[in-house]
Parts: structure tokens; C-alpha cells; sequence
């Protein structure tokens, strides 16, 4: 396995590893193989990036492989697209599978055998109670279930009806094959599960060919045992599914027994993690589309322009563990923030304008600017300047609050690369609102200090003739509560956020005109944005999404 990334920090231990160190000390293994083994049923999320982090970053620091493996066992939800889009995410993420793509309906035709190997041995029957029936016979968690009727089927019986379901004979859901185990375990997953069902459903791998299909977790154990993984990394909600995992490959003819590991799931506050409530937010247009920039999904995070090397860190950061995972929005947004800090080339823009006449200058000016304080190698551009500018609607105050360090009546700020620069007088509409700013600028301030006296506040500025119309899409949170399906009984849609999109007409500079899809900037004081992947037009229709605001608007630095 390779990968783009070489991790400059060492990764934290967590239980896994300290598995993994033993198990390589004793010479159980002398590698490990993991798997990343989602289902084609919807794209994939930030819990998932977690699993691919962990999976993939598992195999990269072992030197070990990590598969792709498709989980496809549930026909009628998983599509094409979806399990493309997969791919293309955890490329994206940094991360290059072992091999070609795994999936489980490679194994169905072994599948298939195995379960015939297990009603040989008696371990597996035909069923034929309703589903409702079954469930009557399951019991609870507090009273044994009770063996069905089914259970004594012959051997001979159990292969012909097998056989039949296969052939297609019976309807869909008309009957089951059981593990045989134990309908009084306390762990209702050992209450004889069902193995296989009758579905007919057009797969997207295998066609008509099959109209039964076998459950999960019959799949998925001996898929991993096929694939000779050895440590099969789940989340916690499959831990009482670990000894029917076990119990399978205890009783069929297979060599390899890997051993399946829970950590906690990721949750991330103010938004969901569940790929059927995501595609319920796309369903009902609550969304633009799975990579809408508002989604917790890996292609909506790199749209919203979150880096692949942000989103490792973030994972990094949060840790593997059997304890709760519900993640504050913030490390994330941390995590982010300081990865482009170091990358994105700093330009200006202005999101709310309001009109500057600057009453004693004339004719145009340049000055050079570079693009990154720390990072001269990253190049300069020319900032114009002119009599009438654009600057920020809040950046000038009437009535200033204490502590206002920006424009004020008769007051002075220091224009961003420029001059010291003195309101003179505000412009109102009728209805009394600032509609221009009539300003004068200091004309020995250019790149100096002011002689006499202290000009605290530095604002930005664009030239008005120099710049260019972008729209500018600013994000807020997806919901206004931090865990929005945390109450079964409420539709979660209840608590979409109205103001999480906030379209404006913005103005950048004429240094990104050109600017490819998915180029990052920070736009000083406004945060980090990236040009969107889907309606940015270079040299066209220039589209910026906000990836990430600012941590402080406005550091002291000089112009
Ligand atoms: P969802 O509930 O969103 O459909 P899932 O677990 O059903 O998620 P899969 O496609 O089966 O989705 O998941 C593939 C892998 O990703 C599994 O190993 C699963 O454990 C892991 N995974 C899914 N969600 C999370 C999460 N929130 N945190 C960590 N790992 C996750
Ligand atoms: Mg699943």
C-alpha cells in the first residue's frame, strides 16, 4: 500500500495499536491486513474517514495492506455510483487500497457452499415461520426464545429447500436459512439468526443471478477470513455480534480466523452521521446533493474546501477508543484551519461593500504585496489603489462601541498595503442608512507610520474599478442543536439550521480571476474559501465557498 502521506507527527497509541504490537512481538503475525469494508448504499461520511484513517493508517504504519472491500449484500439500496464515489473518497482522502477493489459478491458462490457445508453438519436449517412468527419465537432479552418447528428438519430436507431458494422456487420472504446455535443465549444475535433471504433484486455486481443473498454478518466474517485479514476493525455496536463471527468461522472449513476489534463510533456535534438520515436531508431537498458544502460527507467536506490533510489530523486528534466519541465541530474546524494557514495564499475580498470616495487622491497607484507573510516563495501580486474603494460594510461604525480600533467619523484607519486614511463624512439614503463614506488619506503614510500620532485599527480595501464580482457562499451550521437525532420520537429535520447558506455578491481581487476549481485562499480577516469544485468558472463566474472562518479577525500586523 502507498500513500501521499507520511505523517509528520507519530501517531497516538491507542488499544488497537498495543493489539497489533503484541501480536507482531509474539509472532502471531508477522504483518497485519486490514479492510475498509462500507456498503455501496450512500456516500461516504466523516464517521467514515475516521474508519479509513484508522484502517489504511493502521496498514501504513505497520507496513502492512489495507483492501476495499464492498460490502453488497443488500441490493435494492446500493448503486454504481455510490460505490464509484467510495473510491474516489478515499483516494482522495490520501489512501490507495491493496490490489483491485474486494467485493463480498465475489464470495457468493463460496458463500453459498459454506452453507451447505453447515446444514451438513447440522448447523443450519430451513425456515419457514412467517417473520412475524420468528420473531414471536426470539423471546426478549429478558425470556429464552423457543426452538421452531423448522429446527428438526433432516439434513436432506435442509439441502432440497436450500437448493429451492436458490432456484428461485419460493417467494420472497417465504423462507429463511438459520444458523442453528442457541435460541436461549442471552445474546439474541445467537437466537438461530437468519443467514440467508430471498430477495429478488437486480444486483449491481451479479445481476439476476442470485435471488437469495446472504445476511451481513454470515458475509461479512467469512469474507474477511477469505481475504486472510487479520485484525477486523468494527464499530462498537457490532461487539454481540462478535461471537457469531466467531462461531461461523468456527464451524466451517477455512484456515483463517481474523479477530474482530470495536472502537467507538464518531459523532460530530451539529450534525449526523448516518449515511440513511444524510440521504433522507438529499431526498427532501434540504440539501443541494450528497457534496452539498453543508454535509458531514467527505465529498461536501472537499467541496466546502476542507483538506484531505486537515481531515487525517482531525482523525488524529479525536483518537481511537471504546468510550464515547461525540466530537465538538471545533477540533475539527482547528484541524482545518491550521493546515491552511500554512498553504493558502492570502488575498483580499470584500463580502458586504460599502462605497469609499477617497477626495484627494487622483490617478492610480500600485503596490506589490505578497501573498503569505511566512511564505515569500508563495509570490506577490499588485494591489491598486484609487479614489473610490470598496471596504467592508462593517468596518465603519457611527456610533462606535468601546474599544473600536476601525473607521469612525473623523477618525483614521490604515488601509491595508496603503495609507493612513481619515472618514471626512458619511453619505445617507433616505432612510438614513450609511451609503458611502467621503474619506482623505494621509499622503506620507504610504508603508509608514504616521508622524505624531498612533493609528491603531488596519482595514481592507479593493479598488473599485480593479474588482471583480464572485459570489461568495458563506456556511454556517447544518442544525441548530448539537446532537439532532438524539430524540427517536423527533424528525430530525425539525432542527435544520434556516441560516446555515448565505448567498452575497462579493467583490475579490483581480489575483484570483483565473483561479482553477478547488484553488484555497484566505480572504483576509474573512476566513479560508476554496472556488467550488461544480460552479466555479476561471476567468468566468468566479464562486468561493467559505471552508472556514477566521480564529481571530485580525492579527496586528502591519501593512
Ligand atoms: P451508516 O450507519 O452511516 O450507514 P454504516 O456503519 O452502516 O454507517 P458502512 O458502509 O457499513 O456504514 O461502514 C463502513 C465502515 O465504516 C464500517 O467498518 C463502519 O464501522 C465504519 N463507520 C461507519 N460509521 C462510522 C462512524 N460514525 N465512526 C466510525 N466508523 C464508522
Ligand atoms: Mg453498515
Amino acid at each position: 500500500m502507498s500513500s501521499a502521506h507520511s505523517p509528520a507527527v507519530p501517531p497516538a497509541s491507542n488499544f488497537i495499536r498495543s493489539i497489533i504490537d503484541a501480536d507482531l512481538a509474539s509472532g502471531k503475525h508477522n504483518s497485519i491486513v486490514t479492510r475498509f469494508p462500507p456498503e455501496p448504499n450512500g456516500y461516504l461520511h466523516v464517521g467514515h474517514a475516521k474508519s479509513i484513517c484508522l484502517n489504511f493508517g493502521l496498514a501504513q504504519d505497520y507496513r502492512g495492506t489495507c483492501n476495499l472491500r464492498f460490502d453488497d449484500t443488500n441490493p435494492e439500496k446500493e448503486s454504481e455510483e455510490y460505490a464509484l464515489s467510495i473510491q474516489e473518497d478515499v483516494r482522495w482522502l490520501g489512501f490507495q487500497w491493496e490490489g483491485e477493489v474486494h467485493w463480498a459478491s465475489d464470495y457468493f458462490e463460496q458463500l453459498y457452499q459454506f452453507a451447505i457445508e453447515l446444514i451438513n453438519k447440522g448447523l443450519a436449517y430451513v425456515e419457514d415461520l412467517s417473520p412475524e412468527e420468528m420473531r414471536t419465537y426470539r423471546g426478549t432479552l429478558t425470556q429464552p426464545g423457543k426452538n421452531s418447528p423448522s429446527r428438526d428438519r433432516s439434513v436432506a430436507e435442509n439441502l432440497d429447500l436450500f437448493a429451492r431458494m436458490r432456484n428461485g422456487e419460493f417467494a420472497d420472504g417465504a423462507k429463511v436459512l438459520r444458523a442453528k446455535i442457541d435460541m436461549a443465549s442471552p445474546n439474541m444475535n445467537m437466537r438461530d439468526p437468519a443467514i440467508y433471504r430471498i430477495r429478488r433484486a437486480h444486483h449491481i455486481r451479479t445481476g439476476d443471478k442470485w435471488c437469495i443473498y446472504p445476511m451481513y454478518d454470515y458475509t461479512h466474517c467469512i469474507s474477511d477470513a477469505l481475504e486472510g485479514i487479520t485484525h477486523s476493525i468494527c464499530t462498537l455496536e457490532f461487539e454481540d455480534h462478535r461471537p457469531l463471527y466467531d462461531w461461523v468461522l468456527d464451524n466451517i472449513s477455512i484456515a483463517c480466523h481474523p479477530r474482530q476489534y470495536e472502537f467507538s463510533r464518531l459523532e460530530l456535534q451539529y450534525t449526523l452521521t448516518s449515511k440513511r438520515k444524510l440521504l433522507q436531508l438529499v431526498n427532501e431537498k434540504h440539501v443541494s446533493g450528497w457534496d452539498d458544502p453543508r454535509m458531514p460527507t467527505i465529498s461536501g467536506m472537499r467541496r466546502r474546501g476542507y483538506t484531505a490533510e486537515g481531515i487525517r489530523e482531525f482523525s488524529r486528534r479525536i483518537g481511537v477508543s471504546k468510550s464515547g466519541n461525540n466530537v465538538d465541530m471545533a477540533i475539527m474546524e482547528g484541524a482545518i484551519r491550521e493546515d491552511l494557514e500554512a498553504r493558502a495564499p492570502r488575498v483580499t475580498a470584500i463580502i458586504n461593500p460599502l462605497r469609499v470616495s477617497i477626495t484627494n487622491f487622483d490617478g492610480a497607484l500600485t503596490r506589490e504585496a505578497g501573498f503569505h507573510p511566512n511564505h515569500p516563495e508563495f509570490g506577490s501580486r499588485v494591489v491598486p489603489f484609487s479614489s473610490e474603494l470598496l471596504i467592508e460594510t462593517d468596518d465603519f461604525a457611527e456610533v462606535p462601541p468601546a474599544g473600536w480600533k476601525r473607521l469612525t467619523p473623523g477618525g483614521e484607519v490604515r488601509l491595508r498595503h496603503s495609507y493612513v486614511m481619515r472618514c471626512d463624512e458619511a453619505i445617507k439614503d433616505a432612510e438614513g442608512r450609511v451609503i458611502e463614506l467621503r474619506c482623505s488619506i494621509d499622503h506620507a503614510t504610504l508603508g509608514k507610520n504616521p508622524e505624531g500620532r498612533k493609528v491603531k485599527g488596519v482595514i481592507h480595501y479593493l479598488s473599485c474599478a480593479h474588482a471583480l464580482p464572485a459570489e461568495i457562499r458563506l456556511y454556517d451550521r447544518l442544525f441548530t442543536v448539537a446532537e439532532p437525532d438524539a430524540d427517536r420520537e423527533v424528525d430530525f429535520c425539525q432542527f435544520l439550521n434556516p441560516q446555515s447558506l448565505t448567498v452575497v455578491q462579493g467583490w475579490v481581487e483581480a489575483a484570483v480571476q483565473h483561479a482553477a476549481p478547488e484553488t484555497r485562499y484566505q480572504f483576509e480577516r474573512l476566513g479560508y474559501f476554496v472556488t467550488d469544485r461544480r460552479d466555479h468558472q476561471p476567468g468566468a463566474k468566479l464562486v468561493f465557498n467559505r471552508t472556514v472562518t477566521l480564529k481571530d479577525s485580525w492579527t496586528k500586523e502591519q501593512s
